[in-house]
């Protein structure tokens, strides 16, 4: 057994026990031939591994910014009030409480993960029968709430490419009728892109790991869905695993990988035993296993590996570290995974959607595909609508439909939309001057996330929630990201507070470039987007926060900061 299995290791001891202990960890350390201080900064790295005692009932609380606006203080006070315990501090033998980012739930919020199942739409009174329950020795599991999201169709039904009636084996059936490099050719002429978020080709892709000889290689599917606001991930898993699963299974034939890891965010453990249930039923209708459908040497396995809690896995070259079992620190890499990538084997890695629409693409010809959408993004989008709209859910909408389409009647039916977060924090927010944008290629791109918020809303809010979540997701490894975002953060409460002047606006762009410019990986290469675009596109907004008037208090201010800085400087050299 290898580092490989660090994860599992650590989750069972984490599962069984609620915590990881120094006894554990030296027996981890003893099977798996790796030094226990290596194995603690994994540990330490994770948020959902704890190395002190925790509570029968740990809960996670979302504190995401859709939850923020549905009422999470309350809810977060009611947790408190009636466990008798703080968050993020120890709690007792009964309870621990947590806070955490999105947890893809962001149409049924404030929602928080008990034992890793999910409570959603929670009000203080919720609360308080639950955990009256709880105190109770009532079942957990009976008490979670169902998840399930609405699905709101293409606006033509019928043209719909993923929530359409789906049949088991359809596209491994229709695939074995070609040949992997015309898998690929179809892929590649259906201009299917990364729909994570990267956008890149799949057909690249798929072609160089497919062209990359080696005696091993890997599919591995991205379930680590944990751009803030998006859930279409865990929507696809719930109701069509199979196509994903079949997505990953024709990568494979066209690759010559044989096998396929889905790496699972933790947040969605719940559904875990059902993804293992249909695998079964794969494997029972020789979709997977060997000699897939009578076809000589063609062999594929899936795998589930549960991730532990870091937004940052979610990039291709954090995750594979994170399945080698390190710190989920995206490296430097001279190569691309399709090369050299998990355990160093050509490895594709796709986002879930991805995966699905490769599949329907197999199934329907990719000249389906390509009839509609865009010329550079053809086909549909899968999104995930939420915030002040009266139908929150996951919308699978036509490449090139407009904002303003989103937004209306027909569709989410959003409550006078004032500031619209296009693809979660790391994309760009979009004034009520840009609402004919359309989602696509050629003009403004979504991985899923599509959060509205109205003129009640507090803009300066909602990007310092943004802004913590990004301090508190950096993995520090490079300093303009590591320092860039707590002083971005920093420059938000300051203007909160009313202290700001046009210096600190000025301020504020600058270090957003320079944290762009000088990051390693895509966190850091988009943290300040949403931030350094809210200050161009609301400018009247930001003005009213930074009266001329300002100017005077802002010097008066960081007066007192240097002081008292110097004085702790002084005391610290002195001791
Ligand atoms: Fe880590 Fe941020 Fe650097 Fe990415 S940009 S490697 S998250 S410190």
């Amino acid at each position: 057994m290898d580092r490989t299995h660090l994860l599992n290791e650590l989750w069972q001891y984490q599962l069984k026990f609620g915590f990881i202990s120094d006894k554990a960890i030296s027996r981890i350390s003893k099977k798996l031939n790796v030094s226990i201080v290596e194995i603690e900064s994994v540990i330490t790295f994770y948020h959902f591994f704890h190395q002190k005692p925790t509570g029968e009932y740990i809960i996670y609380l979302n504190n995401s910014i859709i939850s923020d606006i549905k009422g999470y203080e309350a809810v977060k006070a009611a947790f408190e009030k009636e466990t008798g315990c703080t968050f993020n501090e120890d709690g007792d033998k009964e309870f621990s409480l947590f806070d955490t980012s999105c947890i893809g739930m962001s149409d049924q919020e404030p929602a928080a993960l008990i034992n890793f199942l999910p409570f959603t739409d929670l009000t203080p009174n919720k609360v308080k029968h639950i955990i009256a329950s709880l105190k109770n020795g009532e079942n957990l599991e009976d008490l979670a709430s169902k998840t399930k999201s609405k699905i709101q169709y293409h606006p033509e039904g019928e043209k719909a490419i993923i929530f359409r009636p789906y049949e088991m084996g359809k596209s491994i059936e229709e695939g074995l009728k070609f040949t992997p490099e015309e898998i690929v050719n179809k892929i590649s002429k259906a201009k299917l892109l990364g729909l994570g978020g990267a956008f890149f080709p799949v057909g690249y892709k798929w072609n160089s790991c497919k062209n990359n000889e080696a005696d091993t290689k890997y599919i591995i599917c991205n379930a680590d869905e944990g751009e803030p606001g998006t859930f279409k991930d865990r929507a696809l898993f719930q109701y069509l695993p199979g196509l994903v699963i079949e997505g990953m299974i024709l990568a494979g034939y066209a690759t010559g990988a044989k096998e396929g890891i889905i790496y699972l965010r933790a947040e969605y453990q719940y559904f875990k035993d059902k993804i293992e249930d249909v695998l079964s039923v794969f494997r029972k209708a020789n979709l997977l296993g060997e000699n897939i459908l009578g076809v000589k040497d063609f062999d594929f396995e899936i795998r589930i590996q549960l991730g532990a809690g870091s937004y940052v896995c979610g990039a291709a070259s954090a995750l594979i570290e994170s399945l080698e079992g390190r710190r989920g620190e995206p490296p430097v890499r001279f190569w691309s995974a399709t090369k050299h990538g998990f355990r160093h084997k050509p490895t594709v890695v796709n986002n879930v959607e991805t995966l699905a629409y490769a599949s329907r693409i197999i199934e329907l010809g990719e000249d389906h595909f390509l009839s509609m959408g865009t010329e550079e993004s053809p086909g549909t989008k899968l999104l995930s609508i939420s915030g002040d709209v009266a139908k929150p859910g996951i919308y699978e909408i036509e490449f090139g439909t407009s904002i303003i389409d989103l937004l209306g009647i027909e569709m989410s039916q959003a409550t006078s939309p004032y500031f619209i977060q296009v693809s979660g924090p790391s994309g760009e927010c979009v004034n009520n001057t840009e609402f004919n944008r359309r989602i696509c290629k050629e003009d403004i791109m979504c991985g899923g996330s599509f959060m509205v918020f109205n003129r009640t809303r507090d803009i300066l809010n909602i990007l310092r929630n943004f802004m913590e979540f990004f301090k508190e997701e950096s993995c520090g490894v490079c300093t303009p990201c590591r320092a860039g975002n707590y002083i971005l953060t920093e420059k938000v409460k300051k203007m909160q507070r009313g202290l700001s002047s046009q210096e600190d606006i000025e301020e504020i762009k600058q270090w957003g470039k320079i944290i762009k410019l000088s990051s390693r990986c895509g966190l850091g290469k988009s943290s300040p987007n949403s931030l350094i675009y809210a200050v161009d596109k609301f400018k009247d907004y930001f003005n009213l926060k930074i009266p001329p008037t300002n100017e005077f208090l802002n010097v008066e201010f960081d007066m007192e900061d240097a002081v008292q800085e110097f004085d702790s400087f002084i005391k610290d050299t002195q001791t």
